[in-house]
């Protein structure tokens, strides 16, 4: 009797474990959900640009949120974050920490244009790095000298918004997240200029502090000039807010098709990225990455005298059979930004480069990283 129960009981068993066993394989293998951050520029005190009757908070608001309807009405799996849903100030740090915590995909902020001539006009999708024109630089320093209301600003961001100097540090950016951003660009500005009919202003690249600090591919939309009338009639107005969310939403879906479909982190088409960039998954938790300035390549090994290093004192790793010459050396990413920035007078194109337990790995997985263990 006893052992016929015991029978039965382990029978049970076996058909529950075989009967739950597909659905928690799927579980451990399932990918992790897609996530794009929105991020409505300014808020509360801070109105941003203002134009004859609009303020540039609300039209940022209202074009984020018709986009996210959108978003979440084509895609339910795709999980929309907000940096802020209400009128109330955010500080750029925090919008960027908002998407690097939540692991996000993507990072679109919305902006509208201001400029002190009224005849400036057009649509404008922007992506991190020097600044293509004197025009792009403009923008990006506009849109960051929102830091300056933030206290303790100096010691958040050791960055003068007002200084061209501070801008060089944007020079270096580049990699996996570059060619993804400016692919996400181009699409989102092609149908923001096929449904809002504005003047096609293009995709620019400057020195954004909010796409700076965020680690996903991310772009930075001006919508129009809120100090062109007649920009000002097309931002300001449902009507046109409806054309100009469904253009970047167009864009989204093409990014999102291309890139992302079925495959949670987006790959990009060039082949170099695959051999260097390694998923921060492969390393244990408590391997901290080390993080160098690269100055300069040479087939050849140099002397320490040579001139070429313009009296820098240099370490050099090899790789691929070329002596990559590298200056400076910190766990602290922060410090590596500032060996940068005192090396780029000597050598403009200095970039940071990163490492873990020896072995090169993708800069931007390795900011990833250090930024999880400084949280
Ligand atoms: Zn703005």
């Amino acid at each position: 009797m006893y052992s016929r129960n015991l029978h039965i009981r382990l029978l049970l068993l076996l058909l529950v474990l075989l009967v739950s066993a597909p659905a928690i394989m799927a579980q451990k293998n399932r990918k992790k959900q897609f996530t794009v951050v929105i991020d409505p520029g300014h808020g509360g005190i801070d109105p941003g640009a203002l134009g004859k009757r609009a303020k540039e908070k609300d039209v940022n608001m209202s074009v984020s949120k018709l986009l996210a309807d959108m978003i979440k009405k084509k895609y339910p799996g795709i999980k929309v974050i907000f940096t802020r849903t209400t009128d109330v100030k955010i500080p750029l740090a925090k919008r960027a920490d908002i998407a690097n915590n939540a692991n996000a995909d993507l990072f679109i902020s919305i902006h509208s244009n201001a400029s002190k001539n009224r005849k400036a006009n057009g649509c404008e999708t922007f992506t991190l790095g020097a600044g293509s024109s004197a025009e792009a630089k403009a923008a990006a320093m506009y849109e960051n000298e929102v830091i300056l209301q933030e206290e303790n600003h100096e010691e958040l961001y050791n960055f003068d918004p007002r200084s061209t100097e501070s801008y060089i540090m944007f020079e270096l950016i580049r990699g996996h997240d570059m060619e993804l951003s400016v692919g996400l660009a181009e699409m989102v500005q092609k149908g923001m200029v096929k449904h809002s009919k504005l003047k096609n202003r293009g995709v620019s690249s400057a020195g954004f502090l909010v796409l700076h600090r965020t680690v996903m591919p991310s772009i930075l939309v001006e919508l129009g000039f809120i100090t062109n009338g007649s920009d000002e009639n097309v931002i300001a107005s449902k009507e046109g807010q409806k054309k100009l969310a469904k253009g970047i939403f167009e864009g989204f879906c093409n990014y999102y098709e291309t890139y992302c479909k079925g495959n949670s982190t987006p790959v990009a088409s060039s082949a170099d990225n695959n051999e260097e960039s390694k998923s921060d998954a492969a390393y244990s938790s408590d391997s901290r990455p080390v993080f160098k300035v690269q100055i300069l390549a040479s087939d050849k090994k140099l002397k320490k005298n040579d001139k070429r290093l313009k009296g820098v004192k240099a370490d050099f790793y090899v790789e691929k059979g070329k002596y990559k010459y590298t200056y400076g050396e910190s766990t602290d990413y922060n410090a590596i930004v500032k060996k940068r920035k005192d090396i780029s007078k000597k050598f403009k194109e200095a970039f940071i480069i990163a490492f873990i337990d020896g072995e090169r790995v993708d800069t931007q997985e390795a900011i990833k990283i250090f930024k999880k263990n400084n949280k």
